[in-house]
């Protein structure tokens, strides 16, 4: 199966709002908010919304994330759609977009926020 190569604002750009996390991803863990809203990417990677009546622990943030066993909550959505760019590429739902042109920006986890690319630790030698 090809893997399509997919730069960061691509990925981005696959988000969509979904109304009911649960039933669009047959999952039956949202079904504690009633209706999950959120933001769904490549139609099965998930961004929840803060629910109009809060999440249930009270927390402030708009956005949750939960990849493995890590979660985030933030209103800065484009921070955790990189976190799950991320997650995307790991584990081959996607491939790194075309590097050639890119500038490359480290995540702070190794990795190009834009392009995806693997990067080695930022001492220089990556342009050596
Ligand atoms: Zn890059």
């Amino acid at each position: 199966m090809a893997t399509e190569q997919m730069t960061f604002e691509r990925f981005q750009a696959t988000g969509k709002v979904c109304e009911d996390l649960g039933a669009e991803l047959c999952d039956s863990s949202f079904d504690e908010y009633g209706k999950a809203r959120g933001r769904l990417y490549l139609d099965c990677l998930w961004i929840q919304e803060r629910p109009t009546n809060g999440w249930l622990n009270g927390a402030e943030g708009r956005w949750f994330l939960l990849i493995g066993r890590e979660d985030w909550l933030s209103d800065d959505l484009e921070s955790l759609e990189r976190k799950l760019y991320e997650f995307a590429i790991d584990e081959d739902y996607i491939a790194a977009g075309d590097s050639a042109h890119c500038q490359h920006r480290d995540s702070g986890r190794g990795v190009c926020v834009d392009c995806g690319e693997f990067l080695p630790s930022a001492d220089g030698e990556y342009w050596a």
